[in-house]
């Protein structure tokens, strides 16, 4: 079988788990190989770094808080140094901090400000660099549906993937000329350890209101996260790409 991202080089962070898991993995399986971080699962990120490699691609595992510019930074370096080139970024790193407005702190506020949209400035940033060399490259973000249609309980949340939407299409109108493409991936539900500590009839009134009635899988996102990755939407930039089993339409 073709495999799509044969020879070209990721990077993902926030990887060991959920939907950065399994972006990682399945862009192995499309022959990429695998940089990717994590902050406090050294374990998981160990697990995946072995489970890649069984996969017969690179892959290397970096312990970087991409919130943080130096680190992220540091990390491309490094990602460079390891891998020779950089093709494919995937931003997915993220946190949740839910909480009403009236009852939201500055520093819940502050934390998912950081941790989601401040790092997709840091590590898009740092790889702009040898992408602009190569003059080529795909960097994917990802967003919610949430920073699409807001959502109650999550205006720190939403903040930051709204944010994200903008970040994304402004760096696709500055980079379009040198070949380098910027897309957002909006996932709906999806059900990961996100998701795992919503309380059970939360989850199934979830699954209800979704036209293809289930929550996404993290390869739901992944499948689109590889076909941004690849030379298959060679001319796709500056978009956001909904997979929510139609839940926005
Ligand atoms: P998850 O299961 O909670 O996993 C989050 C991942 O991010 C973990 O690997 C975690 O690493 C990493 N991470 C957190 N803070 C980090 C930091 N400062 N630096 C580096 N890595 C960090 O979340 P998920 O459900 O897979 O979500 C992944 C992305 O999809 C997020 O951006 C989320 O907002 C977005 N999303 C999710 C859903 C959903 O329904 N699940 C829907 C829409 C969008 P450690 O465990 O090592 O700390």
């Amino acid at each position: 079988m073709t495999q799509i991202l044969s020879g070209k080089n990721a990077l993902v962070t926030g990887a060991s788990r959920g939907i950065g898991r399994g972006i990682a993995l399945e862009l192995a399986r499309q022959g990429a190989n695998v940089a990717f971080t994590y902050l406090s699962s050294p374990d998981k990120a160990a697990e995946l770094e072995q489970e890649l490699s069984a996969m017969g691609v690179k892959a290397k595992g970096f312990r970087s808080d991409a919130s943080d510019f130096k680190a992220a930074e540091d990390l491309v370096t490094e990602v460079v140094t390891t891998f020779g080139t950089l093709d494919i970024v995937v931003n997915n790193a993220g946190i949740t901090r839910d909480n009403l407005l009236m009852r939201m702190s500055e520093e819940q506020f502050d934390e998912v400000i950081r941790t989601n949209l401040k790092s997709v400035f840091n590590v898009t940033k740092a790889c702009q660099k040898p992408m602009l060399k190569q003059r080529n490259g795909s960097i994917i973000n990802i967003t919610s549906i949430v920073g699409i249609k807001g959502n109650a309980g999550q205006a720190n949340y939403a903040a930051s993937k709204a944010g994200i939407i903008g970040f994304t299409k402004s760096v696709a109108l500055e980079l379009g000329s040198r070949n380098i493409r910027c897309n957002a991936v909006a996932p709906g539900f999806i059900e990961t350890e996100m998701t795992a500590v919503l309380d059970p009839a939360t989850v199934q009134t979830w699954r209800d209101q979704i036209p293809m009635k289930r929550g996404g899988t993290a390869l739901d996102i992944a499948q689109s996260v590889v076909f941004l990755a690849s030379d298959w939407s060679s001319y796709i930039t500056g978009q956001v790409i909904q997979v929510n089993g139609g839940l926005l339409t």
